[in-house]
């Protein structure tokens, strides 16, 4: 944002400043993890229903960061030297205001973009379309939530010449608090789906909640061929004399009348405004992505940038990477692969991502020239070189003729060439070692050449794992669990088959209390991966006591002998009030302590000063079920009553913890101190209908087609067998990947081209066949094995298994890409 005084800000979301009001802020933030550079900064603490902002600001005060919005006054404000405070009653509501009240200064043309699906694609478009003429600003990645919004608008900056900015709501009377942030004159709604429709009535309300963002509106654009969107919105314009501007590719009564052609690898579209014809050739033939070039098509036409299109601009849109991806490079290295777009907001969203890889010490960024920023060339290269400082980089490989021009502004090691070509003729692949890596280039440096070059190969049988499903899924959790409830994260079995340090960053960097492994060396892999956080390892050997220790692993402890033996280690070791994990056997007859023999346990606790108990657990043996019901119950007692009894022997205090996923869900009494969440992360639920979201998509590509006849077979034994003639795919994913040959002979299918194809014939270890005769398909589709559909219960259910045994079976060849949307 423009630099803004803070007694300006004050005024304008109606807060008080208490402490030395300094000069002026330049950006605003919400997050303690990812302040760029304490200078400048203006921290909202926001109440959310996880977190709560005011509890980082004393971090942020030794962070040298010194203005601060907040609703409740630190008690120890005397101590903040030379820091600010605004106090508000609200600070989500304040930053909103503050947004208003900025985009009142601005008298540029703002479009503002909604609805279901497309939204950050048409955005995107519009800026690859725009910038070349204009200085755009635009909402980054998906920014359109009520925290989303506000962040977006105070991007803008005095040199601004047009802004685009997207809306999404889930619920109603969210729009109204979005609209005048963005206050759009010119309005885009691109098309309506299910999404979020949970707390809609009907699909009506929806649009009407959507449109209410366009009330003020020059201007909107939108399609009369989707008969619920046009309907309401003409509705809607009639009310607020908002005039539409249409398109149309069926023959309907409309601005712009478009006929598509069939042309090769894509469509060309003959577009007919104001008596003029326009041939535009599109380099895609999927009917989304038409829907939303038209849109832009509309927008270009609407403001009088016909010529834009004459151009041929449309025929070079990038597809928009919607996602970061993380997989693994070369020498033990990850690469995280931001193809999103290059600019200095994307850049610093996908530096945060880099800096959260603990894993590595090391962080290289691999950085293009940066086209098309408006900023001054050393102005922005110095930005480029204060965030990667600020971010841990510790080697920068920069490419291209500015940044090239600008190496001296670059402390740490750094590399640069003039182009892409000539990084890859001198780099050889042994240069890169243990690191993180972000590569980040504008389009024209072509970095999917060093990706290639990077990157780890393996069969192309991948499991995509999403980790901002990971986190909603968390969340989800948190949600049910009353104040100060503590979780702890199951990541044991190399996280239910989903990545071992990976995972456990995101629950470290998301403060999740806890992380629970099922053997020591999987702990040791994760502290030597750089997490830091308290582990518990549930099943310790005797063997590896003394690594536990030095790893600062914690045990759960669930006999007498494996008590002494650990108390004595430690010991050994000159070590005091190390601290344990008692489990108590309730029911389950699996490991721990049953009631008679808790005398024994107090007697052998209190004799020990080396050990400290941290935490004392049971686990429940039917949660999921109803008809346990009453066991689950009796559990629940016998735990509170044991737990009592080990209380008031010791003396002391600890964390109680009883409920696993199922528990959550279903027994909200008894959550004690702690919870442990396992199976819901990753996903699954033990209720019908739940919010959780699918974490894990197991995918591979078609490698051969051929058309069989039916005296033909398909496979070992001869089993597959047809009746017509027809077309066989070969899948490479078979029974050593984890796929269970079980689902061998149509007992299993797939999707591929959102149809099901059935597994025929037997399964074979490294590759498998379906029946493709009913889908149009071609060789190097994609195919899923489980995901959305078929989903990973469907495919239990089918194996007469639990999904914990599907998802722990896929085999660790199989490579585990992670993504952030
Ligand atoms: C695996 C495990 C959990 C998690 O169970 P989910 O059903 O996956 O939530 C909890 N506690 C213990 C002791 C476990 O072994």
């Amino acid at each position: 944002m423009d630099a803004t005084k803070i007694t300006e800000i004050a005024n304008a979301i109606g807060g008080t400043i208490y402490g030395e009001a300094n000069p002026s802020v330049d950006y605003v933030t919400i997050d303690s993890r990812t302040i760029n550079s304490a200078k400048g900064a203006l921290f909202f603490a926001i109440k959310g229903t996880h977190q709560d902002g005011h509890r980082f600001i004393a971090n942020l005060y030794e962070k040298e960061v010194r203005a601060f919005v907040v609703s409740d006054i630190p008690h120890d404000l005397a101590k903040m030297v030379g820091a600010v405070f605004i106090v508000v009653e609200d600070t989500l509501d304040a930053l909103q205001r503050l947004a208003v009240w900025y985009r009142k200064q601005y008298h540029i043309p703002v479009i503002g973009i909604t609805g279901s699906n497309g939204k950050t694609i048409v955005k995107e478009w519009l800026y690859q379309l725009l910038h070349d003429e204009f200085q755009v600003v635009r909402s980054p990645r998906s920014f359109n939530s009520q925290v989303g919004v506000p962040l977006s608008v105070l991007l803008l900056e005095h040199n601004a010449q047009l802004a685009i900015f997207e809306a999404g709501i889930s619920l109603s009377g969210e729009m109204e608090r979005l609209r005048p942030m963005i206050a759009p004159e010119i309005g885009i709604i691109t098309n309506l789906g299910q999404a979020h429709q949970e707390n809609f009535s009907t699909m009506e309300e929806k649009v009407r909640e959507k449109l209410i963002l366009f009330k003020n509106s020059k201007v909107l654009i939108c399609s009369v061929d989707n008969d619920l969107v046009y309907n309401a919105a003409l509705a809607a314009t009639k009310l607020t004399g908002t005039q539409l501007f249409t398109w149309s590719e069926k023959g309907g009564e409309a601005d712009i009348i478009v006929v598509r052609r069939s042309l090769g690898k894509g469509v060309e579209l003959q577009v007919t405004y104001e008596k003029r014809q326009l041939q535009i050739p599109l380099p895609f033939s999927d009917a989304a992505s038409i829907e939303n070039s038209l849109h832009c098509i509309a927008l270009l036409l609407y403001l009088g940038h016909g010529n834009i299109l004459e151009r041929g601009s449309m025929s070079n849109l990038a597809p928009v990477a919607m996602r970061m991806e993380l997989k693994e490079a070369v020498n033990g290295s990850t690469l995280i692969n931001d193809s999103y777009n290059s600019d200095i907001n994307s850049l610093t969203i996908a530096l945060d991502f880099l800096k959260n890889q603990v894993q590595h010490s090391a962080r290289t960024l691999i950085i293009s020239d940066i086209l098309q920023s408006g900023k001054e060339e050393v102005a922005l290269y110095r930005e480029v070189s204060r965030l990667a400082v600020a971010k841990g980089v510790t080697k920068v490989i920069g490419i291209g003729p500015a940044i090239y021009k600008n190496e001296k502004l670059f402390p740490q090691p750094a590399e640069f060439f003039l182009t892409t070509e000539a990084f890859l003729a001198s780099a050889s692949k042994s240069d890169f070692r243990d690191e993180a890596i972000l590569i980040k280039g504008s389009r024209d440096f072509g970095f999917e050449r060093i990706s290639a070059f990077l990157e780890r190969k393996v069969h192309t049988t991948v499991l995509d794992i999403n980790l901002n499903a990971i986190i909603h899924n968390l969340n989800h959790f948190r949600g049910l669990l009353h104040p100060g409830t503590m979780l702890m994260a199951m990541v044991k079995a190399f996280s239910y088959g989903s990545g071992s340090y990976e995972i456990a960053s995101v629950l470290q960097f998301h403060r999740v209390n806890y992380l629970a492994v099922a053997f020591a060396d999987e702990g040791v892999a994760l502290r030597e991966a750089g997490i830091t956080m308290p582990i518990l390892v549930l099943n310790p050997e005797a063997g590896s006591f003394a690594t536990m220790v030095e790893h600062k692993l914690e045990p759960e402890i669930f006999n007498l002998t494996s008590l002494t033996d650990f108390a004595r280690e430690v010991e050994h070791l000159g070590m005091q009030d190390y601290p344990i994990h008692i489990k108590l056997d309730t029911g389950m007859h699996r490991l721990g302590f049953i009631s008679e023999h808790l005398s024994g346990l107090i007697t052998a606790l209190k004799s020990s000063r080396s050990i400290l108990v941290k935490s004392v657990f049971a686990h429940l043996a039917g949660a999921d079920e109803a008809k346990h019901d009453a066991f689950t119950l009796e559990q629940i007692t016998i735990f509170e009553k044991n737990t009592a009894l080990l209380r008031q022997e010791l003396g002391y205090d600890f964390i109680r913890h009883t409920l696993n996923s199922s528990g959550i869900e279903r027994f909200p009494q008894a959550q004690f101190d702690m919870v442990r969440l396992g199976i819901g992360l990753y996903g699954i639920s033990a209720l019908p209908n739940n919010p959780l979201r699918v974490v894990s998509t197991l995918k591979s590509t078609i490698v051969q087609i051929k058309d069989i006849s039916p005296d033909e077979s398909v496979g070992y034994g001869r089993k597959g067998r047809v009746d017509r003639p027809s077309r066989i795919a070969t899948i490479p994913i078979g029974y050593a990947d984890g796929l269970n040959r079980l689902l061998s002979n149509g007992v299993g299918s797939f999707l591929i081209r959102g149809h099901r194809v059935p597994i025929i014939g037997n399964i074979c270890m490294d590759l498998c066949m379906v029946d493709i005769t009913d889908v149009k398909a071609e060789e190097g589709d994609e195919v899923i094995i489980f995901g959305e559909t078929p989903s990973i219960t469907e495919m239990a259910e089918k194996l007469n298994t639990i999904p914990y045994e599907v998802l722990t079976g896929i085999s660790r060849r199989v490579k585990r890409v992670y993504f952030q949307e």
